[in-house]
């Protein structure tokens, strides 16, 4: 994946910070995520009145490809910030989403956390979750 591909998935991660509800943290995030097939499915996070009901952006993305059949994909982008603001900072996808990553993500999947299309990082799922727990364990 080159750096232009990365520029369209962050500028799809960047754009679904819009779609976020977040009444109570005004802390916006979007997802973009890239599946093997070339298609991106975008993201917000959900907060709800009983706070550990709310889900991240990564994994609306992720649940929102995986209900429509998907199962290989090749990237993810994040970008969050208070909301009407810019990305101040990096967001890292917490452990939770680091988790359902590691069960669909092969092992050349990329995780690019941006504050804007010229500023970013991208990473190896195995840098963010050494030795993660996943369906080979059990198998
Ligand atoms: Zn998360």
């Amino acid at each position: 994946m080159g750096d232009l591909a990365y520029v369209g998935l962050i500028e799809a991660a960047l754009s679904a910070r819009k779609t976020a509800y977040v009444p109570y943290s005004h802390y916006t995030v979007g997802a973009a995520l890239l599946t093997a097939e070339g298609d991106i499915y975008q993201g917000g996070n959900i907060e709800n009145a009983s706070y550990g009901a709310s889900n991240c952006a990564e994994r609306t993305a992720f649940f929102k490809a995986v209900s429509d059949g998907r199962r290989n994909f090749r990237a993810i982008a994040v970008a969050g910030g208070m909301e009407g603001r810019e990305p101040a900072d990096y967001a890292y996808p917490c452990g939770i989403c680091r988790q359902v990553m590691q069960e669909f993500a092969g092992s050349e999947f990329k995780v690019i956390v941006a504050k804007s299309p010229v500023d970013y990082k991208v990473y190896r799922l195995e840098e963010l979750l050494p030795h993660g727990f996943g369906g080979e364990s059990i198998r």
